[in-house]
């Protein structure tokens, strides 16, 4: 029987749900558990695809294709969870379910209302997540967490909260674990952790009907005995289950372990009586940390990209780059380049960085910006990374600068232009709406050996995760593979273009899918690993020019 952990907010937002959320699952599977991982967002969108990263942070694609909140990176960072179109509902989409049951007339002429029709429909959605995991992975789920997104006391997750506490009604005692997330503020003016947020967050909870078993305090200094004992007194906790969350000194990948090291993984064993291994195995993980903590290398990358002025809008190419660190045995700084300043300020801006990643993106401000930047890695030799509208930019400056293309460009932003060396394919010519229309989710991807992209991947057929509209256009491949641009990787079902690289170039790869979200940090994905090893070499060679033919990690 599947048992199931809620996770909740209070206080603050940011305060890490998704992380923690993340390492509590990384805990029970390192205790031979197999876990679910989903969550539930209270905001109306019914996905977060057309949401702008600005506002939202980067939209997180998994394997079947669904377009989801960035925590479910997180998810897969930590953890083997299966994710799927079923790990992630909104209000939205919830709603938009009931409406259309309603529009058919399914509820038989009642009134349809919050309780108990969306109620309903959330628990069914929070069963749907195991079910949706167990059929994809062919693995019986021990432990399902749900984290459910905003702050306690939001108008918004009311009805998520109130369908958990029905949930947990539903079951046997003990099969359900409530975990609440909250922060312990110090106040510099007065020298101490405050409380009252926390006792007033639980209160708030308890108001619904939910009782917190655990309880996860954020904390910048250490909490004491004393505090734990108030907490627990004050908020219904056991004092055992008030659990200290520190900040992390170094790595987000700290979190886990320090969870453990406050008693939080003997805890949820034996609040939900069960664990297949007697202790957590945490030595890979550990020894990570300490290369972490312990690399004395280092080497810079710009990311020149549109969504540079907020950290979650790229945040899977930022961990993957920390990942490819790791495998290196380096520190990546990373240089957060806006693009359209490349135009206006200057390749000044690039001076000694020793690598240039261009991301995926949407909308035409900064492309010159990008496009500059690229020729720049192209003509000097710096280690250069094009991911989708990347590798898209990558094309257009090849075919402009070197083929001779004038004007060459993207249909997506001039479609008069005379060289559309990116494209739409004919079936998606009449395409109008925004929602639903891209290629999205996993998809083959068939290398030609003897490339670069075969030497990083070592694999002659790989999946990859895709997030776009336009593809290489197939009119211009002739003209580009006669050149020294070569078309290392091909989707064998439609023959489209997926990877592009410059074999005389000491590290010059775009990929049109995004690698950033099959990459953790004892994973490192392969292409940011060979990327990241070429930056270090170009840093140990005093970050000068062409280092050479590499030998990639
Ligand atoms: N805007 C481009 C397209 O739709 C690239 C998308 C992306 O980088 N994710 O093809």
């Amino acid at each position: 029987m599947t048992k199931h952990i809620f996770i909740t907010g209070g206080v603050v937002s940011s305060l890490g749900k998704g992380l923690t959320s993340a390492a509590i699952g990384m805990i029970l599977e390192r205790r031979g558990l197999t876990i679910s991982m989903q969550k539930l967002d209270p905001y109306i969108n019914v996905d977060p695809g057309t949401m702008s990263p600005f506002q939202h942070g980067e939209v997180y694609v998994t394997n079947d294709g669904a377009e989801t909140d960035l925590d479910l990176g997180h998810y897969e960072r930590f953890t083997h969870a299966t994710l799927t179109k079923a790990s992630n509902f909104t209000s939205g989409k919830i709603y938009s379910h009931v409406i259309a049951k309603e529009r058919k007339g399914d509820y038989l002429g009642r009134t349809v209302q919050v309780i108990p029709h969306i109620t309903d429909a959330i628990k069914e959605a929070i069963y749907e997540g195991v079910a949706s995991a167990e059929k994809e992975s062919k693995k019986t789920v021990d432990v399902a967490l749900t984290e459910i997104g905003g702050t306690v006391g939001d108008i918004e997750s009311l009805p998520f909260l109130e369908a958990v506490r029905q949930f947990a009604l539903e079951k046997p005692r003990g099969d359900v674990l409530f975990v609440h997330l909250t922060l312990l503020p110090y106040l510099r003016a007065s020298g101490e952790m405050k409380m009252k947020p926390t006792q007033q967050s639980v209160g708030k909870l308890r108001e619904i009907g939910i009782q917190p078993d655990i309880l996860i305090c954020r904390t910048e200094r250490a909490m004491t005995r004393e505090m734990a004992q108030k907490i627990s007194l004050f908020c219904n906790v056991r004092p055992e289950a008030v659990i200290e969350e520190r900040d992390v000194e170094f790595s987000i990948y700290q979190v886990p372990t320090d969870l453990v090291a406050a008693g939080l993984d003997e805890l949820l064993v034996d609040r939900l009586v069960l664990s297949k291994e007697p202790k957590t195995e945490l030595d890979d993980w550990r020894a990570m940390l300490e290369d972490i903590r312990t690399t004395k290398d280092s080497c810079e990358i710009a990311v020149v990209g549109k969504y540079t002025e907020l950290h979650d809008a790229y945040k899977s190419i930022y961990e993957s780059l920390s990942h490819a660190g790791i495998a290196n045995r380096c520190k990546v700084n990373v240089r957060k380049v806006r693009a359209e300043d490349v135009l206006t300020s200057g390749l000044t801006l690039l001076d000694g960085v020793d690598g240039i990643l261009v991301p995926g993106g949407f909308g035409e401000r900064g492309l010159e910006g990008k496009i500059l930047a690229i020729r720049h890695a192209r003509e000097t030799g710096l280690p250069f990374f094009g991911i989708c509208l990347g590798m898209q930019c990558a094309v257009i400056e090849y075919g402009r600068n070197v083929l001779g293309l004038e004007g060459a460009h993207t249909y997506e932003h001039s479609p008069h232009t005379p060289h559309p060396v990116i494209c739409l394919m004919p079936d998606q010519k009449n395409l109008h709406e925004k929602g639903g229309t891209m290629r999205l989710g996993s998809f083959p991807c068939r290398i030609d050996r003897g490339t670069l992209a075969h030497r990083l991947y070592g694999a002659e057929t790989i999946h990859e995760r895709h997030r776009h509209r336009f593809e290489f256009n197939n009119a211009y491949r002739a003209l580009f593979q006669n050149s020294h641009m070569k078309l290392s990787g091909l989707n064998p079902e439609r023959d489209l273009v997926e990877i592009v690289e410059l074999p005389e170039h000491p590290f010059f790869v775009g990929v049109q899918f995004h690698p950033e979200f099959q990459s953790g940090p004892l994973r490192a994905h392969p292409v940011f690993r060979g990327f990241v090893a070429a930056a270090l070499a170009h840093a140990k060679n005093g970050g000068r020019g062409r280092v050479g033919a590499l030998e990639h990690a």
